[in-house]
């Protein structure tokens, strides 16, 4: 199962994914999990990752590459990945399918959660008063719902034209929404890199 989880801040995304992964056996790759994780080195790259990410903006392209890339290569070697919070603009959705194509491998779904921003931001910040992270405060949330409006929504037309778009409610309980995804996937002909040559219409790398 090669899928990925397009959804706003406080939707659920690492929820969903760690039970996805678990589901289908592959690794839960979340972007944001490893840029923290990058964040946290004492290098120049880890501080400039950290500044971001305070700021609830996104990390440069060439880092955000640097930094999944070799989990995503394993992964789709091993046959495959939930990914969490990656693609997140147009540009990484165009380099994530051309390095789909040197692959060989096609993307069965992208799976969007969506919810109100009323409540988005009331998880967030009830997760921010159980001692979350340092970006989950008001103001820092507000720029998050924001920026994914703008840079990271026209990547559900994207996926949308290619057939493999999968909207979701997540503005239910979590067990809930795990339910219905996996509902609307058992209907999705899942794609092998075998059986699906990249190009193929209604498919989409990586
Ligand atoms: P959320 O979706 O709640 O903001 P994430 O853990 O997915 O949480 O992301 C946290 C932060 O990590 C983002 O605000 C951004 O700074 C950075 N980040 C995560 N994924 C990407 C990405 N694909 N491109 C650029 N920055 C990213």
């Amino acid at each position: 199962m090669r899928l990925l989880l397009l959804a706003p801040p406080g939707a659920g995304k690492g929820t969903q994914g760690e039970r996805l992964a678990r589901r289908f056996g592959v690794p839960h790759i979340a972007a944001g999990d490893l840029l923290r994780a990058e964040a946290r080195g004492a290098t120049a790259h880890g501080r400039q990752v950290a500044a971001y990410q305070e700021r609830g903006d996104l990390v440069p392209d060439e880092i955000v590459f640097d930094v999944l890339t070799p989990a995503v290569v394993e992964a789709a070697a091993r046959g495959g990945y939930i990914l969490d919070g990656f693609p997140r603009t147009l540009s990484q959705a165009t380099a994530a399918a051309e390095l789909g194509g040197r692959l060989g491998v096609t993307l069965d779904a992208a799976v969007c959660l969506y919810a109100p921003d009323a409540t988005l931001t009331r998880r967030l910040l009830a997760r921010a008063s159980q001692g979350g992270r340092t970006d989950d405060t008001g103001a820092v949330i507000r720029h998050r719902l924001q920026l994914f409006a703008t840079a990271t929504g026209p990547l559900v037309g994207y996926y949308q034209k290619r057939g493999i778009l999968v909207a979701v409610d997540a503005d239910e309980p979590a067990d809930s929404v795990t339910a219905e995804i996996l509902a609307r996937l058992s209907d999705v002909p899942l794609a092998t890199a075998r059986d699906m040559p990249a190009g193929r219409e209604g498919s989409a790398a990586p």
